[in-house]
């Protein structure tokens, strides 16, 4: 029998949240009306609805996404996100996010996201690979690595860069590896790349308990979405003292106050496909985890978790947004009043796209460096980042999400200005 599916399916148009968050923090700024409106709209849309052979021998059409949001700071970056639940809307919102996330750490990059609607868990591997060479086609007139360069998302990983990668190289003629970031490194990815995202959200974790002086060890930990990001991020906190009190996915979640062993519940999950009935837990739903008594609380999955209806249940004291806009800004009011430090998304999850830069840098000069120098640039960034917008975030009596996203605003509008308005 299946199990149940317990989602919490994003309430709220992220298109819609990307706009109010932009809105509040660009007010802090003395941005010219056109120079606003103008970082307010993605620079390009594409749709694209493609046919892809099934095993069974039907054709059924899918619909896919790439958006470029900005080409200010150079390139576009992004990555391509497999999951039911894509919109164009939501494409967009990610597409503007990866803009504010490259600029507030210092990457030279605009932000782009994609998507297909579908669910990659049901396909089969040669069903997906063909969808994934095909939608890569598709998506080829803006992809390139001076142009537009994907990444993985919820719902791809680094085979399906790799197939990526080798259907442009294909159509190119050579070897094209720096088309796209996060591939394996048998074929020019990078040490650190598949688990940055997750020990960027763990360097920060740990950033925000030295500031609101709850010490890591014995933290008590909550994470929502236990795939690629939340996985490392609960392995990482486990091993440097935290207890890990509840981790969910899709199906619900498992909770023991005494802390779980991360490790041991994938290998659980791996043999049964689920993490519900793992020894030693409770089962809770994902609403009941979002409302744990708990230090740091991890949204990793999906949009727009935390909102007006339950952020007033949330008893956190740290949250760090491992997953893009988990919080919605009417959902973010009500965290400041209960006095929630949030580390925002553009800042808690860019390990992910700054260890893609890595990448891309280390392809394009065919050089490629050791763990120990990814990890160590990763947390060089990461550690000035967080120390940037908390200064902000000071000195303008603002969020942390209000003062990351008005320092990378800022950033992108000195740098349109600089290089003028065309022609
Ligand atoms: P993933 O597909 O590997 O994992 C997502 C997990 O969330 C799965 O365990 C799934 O079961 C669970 N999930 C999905 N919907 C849920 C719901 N409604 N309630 C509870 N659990 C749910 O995806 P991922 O790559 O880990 O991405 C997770 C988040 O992190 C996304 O918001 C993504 O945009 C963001 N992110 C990913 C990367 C990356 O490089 N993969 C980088 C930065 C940010």
């Amino acid at each position: 029998m299946a199990a149940q599916v317990d989602v919490i399916a994003p309430r709220e148009d992220p298109w819609a949240m990307a706009l109010g968050q932009f809105n509040r923090a660009a007010d802090f700024l003395p941005l010219k009306r056109g120079i606003r409106e103008f970082l307010l709209h993605p620079k390009r849309e594409l749709t694209v609805n493609f046919p892809v052979k099934m095993d069974d021998g039907s054709v059924r059409v899918f619909t896919g996404y790439r958006v470029h949001h900005s080409t200010v700071l150079g390139p576009t970056k992004g990555g391509i996100r497999y999951h039911p639940a894509v919109t164009l809307n939501g494409i967009r919102a990610l597409a503007m996010w990866m803009t504010w996330k490259c600029s507030v750490v210092g990457l030279p990059y605009g932000g782009a996201k994609g998507g297909v609607v579908v669910d990659p868990h049901a396909l089969s591997r040669g069903e997906l690979e063909h969808l994934t060479r095909r939608y890569a086609t598709e998506i080829s007139i803006l992809m390139s690595p001076e142009g537009d360069i994907p990444a993985p998302d919820l719902g791809t990983d680094s085979q399906t860069m790799a197939w990526i990668m080798d259907t442009y190289s294909m159509h190119a003629g050579h070897s094209t590896p720096s088309v796209v970031t996060g591939k394996p490194l048998s074929i020019g990815g990078s040490f650190g790349r598949a688990e940055a995202p997750g020990r960027g959200v763990w360097l920060v974790a740990r950033e925000a308990c030295r500031h609101v002086g709850i010490p890591l060890d014995g933290a008590k930990v909550a994470v929502q979405g236990f795939g690629a990001v939340g996985t490392t991020v609960a392995n990482l906190l486990h091993d440097h003292g935290c207890d890990i009190v509840a981790l969910s996915d899709t199906h619900g979640g498992i909770y023991n106050p005494g802390g779980l062993d991360p490790r041991a519940v994938r290998t659980y999950r791996a043999d049964r496909g689920t993490i519900a009935g793992f020894p030693g837990a409770d089962r809770i739903t994902n609403a009941e985890l979002l409302a744990l008594s708990c230090d740091i609380l991890v949204p990793s999955a999906l949009e727009a978790q935390i909102t007006a209806a339950n952020a007033a249940a949330v008893r956190a004291k740290i949250l760090v947004e491992a997953a893009n806009g988990p919080v919605t800004p009417d959902a973010d009011d009500i965290l400041a009043d209960a006095g929630v430090f949030v580390v925002p998304d553009i800042l808690a999850n860019s390990g992910g796209v700054i260890v893609s830069y890595f990448e891309w840098v280390q392809g394009l000069q065919q050089f490629f460096w050791t763990e120990e120098e990814v990890h160590h640039n990763l947390e060089r960034i990461m550690r000035r980042s967080f120390g940037q917008v908390l200064q902000t975030a000071g000195e303008k009596r603002t969020t942390m999400r209000t003062a990351a996203l008005l320092r990378a605003i800022e950033r992108v509008a000195d740098a349109l200005l600089t290089r003028g308005i065309y022609p």
